[in-house]
């Protein structure tokens, strides 16, 4: 009795794990709901735990409907998972592709036990068949070789995982089944499966759930960095980004305030609605003109703020974004003065903070205003002497 007790428990172990998984799963997308795969993922989960306690509670009592359900049901969790995996990826095999792989299980196990009864060709139909199963979803996958690490550890993990099944059921089972449930359940065969899957599989339920969780808060981040009506960095953002540049490296960044010329105007004449397309369009210009080094954020209403690494080229950095502003056309109607900019612009000192760096180039935003607009002024020094246009 101790012992059938015992190794129940050990059983319940895989269900369990995939149970807390499956949470897991469900709480990530709990915070943020946009991420339907995440409860494709539950669903896979799930899945698995009905087919594992249909297997272990022997229900329903009958030994082939038994075998088809418990397929039916870790089929299911192989398909969920791989559409959970694809679906993150914005990818898909399918709904057709997918109804066509369970049936196609379901028809083989029905046939191999009801028509010509054949352990040892189930056993190899349902590993080989996740095998592939899986073995698609990673070709499907390979752009996560190439990302970032928890990608690329949850891609690795996920080929081995579908490659250890053709192996582990051709060295642990070979070709024949062992006769009778009681025989099956202490062959090597099951051992290793039950080892491959506490494993490997749990190493990959892990990997998608810390690739998940880092998905989650990589959207918090976004969302609590980034200006919604222009898509460039808000003033928090902007300011994280600056005081990681200052931190990973000492060359004499540039500071650039951007302000636009008369912008009060556009909202009176035009409407509060027009200046936000102006501003979403301006925001665009300076993504687009800015390179991938270059950070760029919207600092305050119609205020826009650019760090470039490179001190020397923030003449030519400045020309290249007038000329951007010059030719773009803004969606106002065309009795619409031209929209302008101004720009101040300060090379960062040794040592000089932010707050400091950011006065001067205020500073000298002030002067390119003062001096009539449209224009560039430079602060050339820390007593905030502004070169003016
Ligand atoms: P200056 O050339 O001196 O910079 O003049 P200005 O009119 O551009 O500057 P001012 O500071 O007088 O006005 C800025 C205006 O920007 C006032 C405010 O209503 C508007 N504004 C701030 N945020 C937004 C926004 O998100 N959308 C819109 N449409 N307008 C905004
Ligand atoms: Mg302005
Ligand atoms: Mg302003």
């Amino acid at each position: 009795m101790e012992e059938r007790t015992t190794s129940l428990a050990l059983l319940l172990i895989g269900p369990g794990t995939l149970l807390v998984f499956g949470i897991g799963f469900l709480w990530a997308w709990s915070i943020e709901r946009r991420r339907h795969y995440l409860l494709v993922l539950t669903l896979a989960c799930m899945l698995f735990v009905f087919g594992a306690l249909t297997q272990i509670f022997y229900l329903p009592a009958d030994t082939g409907l038994n075998a088809i359900i418990s397929n039916l049901f870790y089929t299911s969790a192989v398909i969920a998972a791989s559409e959970g995996l694809l679906m993150r990826s914005g990818k898909s095999m399918g709904v057709l592709a997918d109804l066509t792989a369970l049936a196609i299980f379901s028809v083989l196990i029905w046939y191999f036990f009801y028509i010509d009864r054949n352990l040892l060709a189930r056993v190899y139909i349902q590993n080989f068949g996740f095998g592939l199963i899986l073995l698609a979803t990673s070709m499907r996958l390979t752009h996560l070789a190439q990302a970032r690490t928890v990608d690329r550890l949850l891609f690795w993990i996920l080929l081995a995982f579908a490659i250890h099944f053709f192996p582990r059921t051709l060295f642990t089972l070979g070709t024949a089944a062992p006769v009778g449930a009681k025989a099956f359940g202490q062959s090597i065969f099951w051992h290793a499966l039950q080892l491959s899957l506490a494993v490997l599989g749990s190493g990959l339920a892990l990997a998608i759930l810390a690739a998940a969780v880092t998905d989650v808060i990589d959207g918090l981040r976004l969302e609590r960095d980034v200006d919604p009506l222009t898509g460039v960095l808000n003033r928090r953002g902007f300011e994280d980004a600056y005081d990681r540049v200052i931190r990973r490296s000492d060359f004499p960044i540039v500071l650039i305030l951007c302000d636009i010329d008369h912008f009060k105007r556009v909202n009176d004449t035009f409407g509060h609605s027009a200046g936000d397309d102006v501003l979403r369009t301006f925001g665009a210009i300076l993504q687009r003109t800015a390179g991938k080094r270059d950070i760029v954020g919207r600092i305050g209403g119609e205020e826009f703020a650019i760090v470039i690494p490179e001190a020397d080229e923030a003449p030519e950095f400045t020309s290249r974004l007038r000329r951007a502003i010059d030719a773009a056309s803004f969606p106002l109607p065309d009795i619409a003065p031209a929209v302008t900019a101004s720009f101040g612009v300060a090379v960062r000192e040794d040592g000089e903070g932010r707050e400091e760096l950011f006065k001067r180039a205020d500073a000298a935003l002030y002067a390119a205003k003062n001096a009539g607009r449209n224009r560039v002024a430079f602060s050339f020094d820390e007593s905030s002497g502004v070169d003016c246009c």
